[in-house]
């Protein structure tokens, strides 16, 4: 079955392009790294050489990413044209609804194509697309997911973290225990390890105290941080001494169509008006061509095959 786009088919079909499941960790807590899949991906011709954009989205599951992440792509496909979200009964492809990608395996997806983005300074960069997802319900599962969002983080440009409803302190308290394992299996420098951090809070139900978007976000995301006990103000002083930048975006709820009925395909006639908005405003925000950083290490930027080596080494300290 394929689907169309803006700028042309992909689906199910050999050779098309899909999520690949780079990343596994076992039910005996090892990890397993599908380097051949990965190394296909990352050093395909066109993109092998250019510097990497990578963004991913990280956060427990089933509380809307790939949804979103679909979003993503429809936005990529079609290079930024005004008429990225598609039409009002078009089925939603790509992350979600499509066989295999819905086991509940906690590790890292990589969509199978790298986009060619052209940047207003003239640059081409690669973007690499990454769902990232974790279980939080027993301790070592705790421990399984800290490992693959610290992965996540070290390999990425943007990380996305996306919660429900709002930031709790757990949300924060797992966030410092996955950066805390990242910063530690990185080398000591005096630039701030990772790049951007974007609190996403889904179904955020008080826009009256905080609108929906980035601005009421950064207002949330402050307070929130702010008057807190003394805990929480390490875990604060934690994030911010680990990203250049942070940011936060407040997302409407989508919908009880798109929340509760199983035969939701994804189509944009069945989303609420307030959530589509937001989302017009959001991905483009995240994924604007003159928004995307290329991805630095120690001050250096990255390309696709740089990306490859890193991601083995940072496996292998992982792997102990
Ligand atoms: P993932 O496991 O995080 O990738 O979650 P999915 O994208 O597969 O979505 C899980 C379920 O939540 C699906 O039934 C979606 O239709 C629904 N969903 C998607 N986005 C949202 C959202 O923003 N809020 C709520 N409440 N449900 C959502
Ligand atoms: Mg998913």
């Amino acid at each position: 079955e394929l689907c169309t786009f803006a700028t042309g088919l992909y689906g199910d079909a050999d050779g098309r392009a899909r999520p690949v499941q780079v990343l596994v960790v076992k039910d005996d807590h090892t990890f397993e790294l599908d380097e051949a899949a990965l190394s296909k991906i990352l050093l395909a011709e066109e993109v092998r050489d250019r510097e990497v954009v990578a963004i991913s989205v990280a956060g427990a599951f089933r509380k809307g990413k790939s949804f979103l992440m679909d979003f993503m792509l429809r936005y990529m496909y079609s290079q930024a044209s005004d008429k990225w979200l598609g039409d009002a009964d078009e089925p939603l492809m790509g992350f979600s609804w499509r066989g295999g990608s819905e086991r509940e395996t906690t590790g890292i997806q990589i969509w199978s194509e790298v986009f060619l983005v052209d940047k207003p300074d003239g640059s081409k960069v690669a973007v690499l697309l990454m769902d990232t997802q974790g279980t939080f319900d027993s301790q070592s599962t705790l421990r399984d997911s800290a490992t693959v969002f610290a992965l996540s983080t070290m390999i990425s440009s943007m990380q996305v973290y996306n919660i429900s409803q709002n930031v709790q302190e757990d949300d924060l308290q797992h966030l410092q225990l996955f950066t805390e394992y990242g910063r530690l299996a990185m080398e000591e420098t005096f630039l701030k390890p990772f790049q951007s951090m974007i609190f996403l809070v889904r179904d955020w139900s008080f826009p009256y105290e905080f609108p929906y978007g980035q601005e009421g976000g950064m207002k949330f995301l402050e307070k929130r941080l702010k008057n807190q006990h003394e805990e929480l103000q390490n875990v604060r002083k934690h994030i911010h001494s680990c990203f250049t930048n942070i940011s936060c975006f407040l997302m409407p709820h989508p919908g009880l169509k798109v929340a509760t009925n199983p035969h939701f395909d994804g189509r944009l006639k069945e989303i609420d008006q307030d959530f589509i908005n937001n989302l017009q405003v959001l991905v483009p925000w995240l994924l604007r061509p003159k928004n995307l950083d290329v991805k630095e290490i120690n001050g250096s930027k990255i390309t696709c095959r740089g990306l490859l080596e890193y991601f083995k080494a940072y496996i292998k300290i992982y792997q102990g």
